[in-house]
């Protein structure tokens, strides 16, 4: 931005207090620039969703798949979540994004379904703020209705933070998702401070193993024992475990004899466009075993 890097750069000569303060209203400035066109991306529906398959460890097929927002970004093109994610939070606007994606995923749904007809669920990652709003469950079953989209075809994905930061309300919520139909997922799961003896309590289907455990398996023991112990824990409580950033076909090798359910990775695929997962769709309906 010409304005600010001119600001800036009138403001070098100064004395050290003075260079301080001005530095903060620059960022200030480009904040408040951020959150107003964040604002205006929203009403001009700038965001599109990008999905990564989630494939089955025993049929090697695609189950599903997870949402994953990106910003198309007029001037800058696409933007991961991780450069826009926290300031739509800070602005209060990350509930009317995370109701753009799950808009756009049930749009989406229909044309997977008529691609593959076995095709499973999308998952759509949930963000604290929305967690916090009371109106969730009216939201997103206003949705889902508008689509005629079965909520068994929605899978929430919840971190353990979100969960323990107020437990006895997140469990109220959590209920009347599962019984409105949802399917509900941990995601990030060994990351947060939550533990297996609470996974009880949840009522939750699954649990996403987080990338940090699978990036070393299988030459680190400790990690190995530890994706071991997760599947083994979780699969007694009668809970799924996926897996998240398998990259190698050792990792895939090592997660099949761990008998987890699913994984998700740049092995198999990364995010991709819709038009691009349906064809992936398309291509395995047309190699169907029924
Ligand atoms: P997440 O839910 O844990 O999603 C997994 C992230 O790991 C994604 O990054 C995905 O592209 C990346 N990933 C997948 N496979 C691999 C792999 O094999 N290797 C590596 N290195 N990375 C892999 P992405 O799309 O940048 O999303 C980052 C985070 O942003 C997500 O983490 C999620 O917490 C958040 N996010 C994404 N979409 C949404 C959304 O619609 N709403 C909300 N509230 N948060 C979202
Ligand atoms: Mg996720
Ligand atoms: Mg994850
Ligand atoms: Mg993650």
């Amino acid at each position: 931005n010409a304005d600010i890097a001119m600001y800036r750069a009138k403001n070098k000569g100064k004395d050290n207090y003075q260079f301080y303060a001005s530095e903060m209203n620059v960022h200030t400035i480009e904040r408040l620039a951020f959150e107003a066109r964040l604002r205006r991306a929203l009403e001009r529906r700038e965001f599109v969703v990008y999905y990564q398959p989630k494939v089955s460890l025993f049929s090697g097929r695609i189950v599903g798949a997870e949402a994953l927002v990106r910003w198309n970004h007029p001037e800058r093109g696409i933007l991961l979540p991780g450069e826009f994610i926290a300031l739509a939070e800070e602005a209060g606007l990350v509930g009317r994004m995370g109701m753009l994606v799950l808009d756009i995923a049930c749009r989406d749904i229909l044309a997977f379904r008529a691609a593959d007809k076995s095709f499973g669920r999308v998952a759509i990652n949930l963000s604290g703020a929305q967690f916090n709003d009371v109106r969730l469950l009216e939201d997103v079953q206003s949705v889902t209705e508008f689509w005629r989209v079965a909520p068994a075809s929605i899978e929430f994905e919840i971190t353990e933070s979100m969960v323990m930061h107020n437990r006895e309300q997140a469990i109220v919520l959590m209920d009347g998702l599962k019984k409105a139909g949802f399917t509900l997922s941990i995601d990030d799961f060994g990351t947060g401070y939550s533990s297996l003896a609470y996974l009880k309590r949840f009522p939750v289907d699954s649990v996403k193993i987080d990338r940090s455990f699978i990036k070393d398996i299988p030459d680190d023991p400790n990690d190995t024992a530890i994706v071991l112990a997760i599947v083994a824990m979780a699969h007694t409580l009668g809970l799924k475990v996926i897996a998240e950033g398998v990259e190698t076909p050792l990792q895939l090798q090592t997660l099949i004899e761990s008998r987890c359910d699913e994984y998700q990775g740049f092995y198999f695929s990364k995010a991709i466009p819709e038009s691009d997962f349906l064809q992936l769709l398309q291509k395995q309906s047309n190699t169907s075993p029924h």
